[in-house]
């Protein structure tokens, strides 16, 4: 078996194992491979592995991927930071955009989706520590999003993204994880019209245990599949 093989097969494990340590089915959970800076070789190899889906952050990176078929038999993700200049390549590409960030960029790809003739599945991603350096919507901003997916018949708001500050240790990110879970919670009981909340997307590499306890059902990870990237290339 190869590297990543073994590693998408080690990783399905320990997901596992943290659904069932929560008392949850490991099948609510999938696994997006975070595939920036890893060629579309090793993104065949990823969903030859059985990952669920294929994220991806740079709107080149993925252009140039699909082109070569990297993401064929998985749904393609875009969960990098979206510049509205850009929302054209993406739309109608990605299955789902998980990193709509802010109001403007979600009226945006709701009018592309609807001058293509679909309907747009994405995501909201939240701030959840009010960091600063991080763009997307506070917790309650979200909710009036949510709230108004009426005006925007070619968008389909399937839940929410959140990438919270690095974490140390285990544990750093646990109530971040909480707090969107509740949002989770909260706005899934509510059934608005173009929204059918089903996806939480949180935890990465180094904390997803955390997040598969507090309650998300995907986790995206690239450096525990792909190894470390390499930022000098
Ligand atoms: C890179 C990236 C990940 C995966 O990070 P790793 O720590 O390499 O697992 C997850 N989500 C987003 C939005 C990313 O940009």
């Amino acid at each position: 078996m190869d590297t990543i093989a073994e590693n998408v097969k080690r990783i399905k494990q320990q997901m596992a194992d943290a659904a069932i340590r929560a008392g949850r089915d490991p099948a609510e959970i999938q696994l997006c491979a975070a595939t920036k800076m890893n060629d579309a070789d090793a993104v065949r190899a990823a969903i030859a592995a059985g990952v669920d889906c294929c994220g991806e952050n740079r709107v080149q990176e993925l252009t140039q991927k699909h082109a070569l078929g990297a993401y064929v038999g998985r749904p393609l993700h875009f969960i990098g930071h979206l510049q509205k200049n850009k929302a054209r390549q993406v739309v109608g590409v990605a299955d789902c955009i998980q990193s709509v960030d802010n109001l403007a960029l979600l009226e945006l790809i709701a009018q592309l989706a609807a001058a293509r003739g679909i309907r747009q599945d994405i995501l909201l991603e939240v701030n959840i520590a009010s960091e600063q350096s991080k763009s997307g919507f506070s917790a309650a901003a979200a909710k009036d999003a949510a709230a108004a997916m009426t005006a925007y018949p070619a968008l389909f708001l399937r839940g929410f993204m959140a990438i919270p500050p690095v974490s140390e240790n285990s544990g750093d990110n646990l109530r971040y994880f909480e707090e969107m879970h509740a949002l989770y919670v909260d706005m899934r009981a509510k059934k608005y019209d173009n929204t059918r909340i089903d996806c939480l997307s949180m935890g990465m590499s180094g904390d997803f245990a955390d997040a598969i306890a507090a309650g998300s059902t995907m986790v995206r990870v690239g450096t525990a599949i792909f190894g470390a990237r390499n930022y000098n290339n």
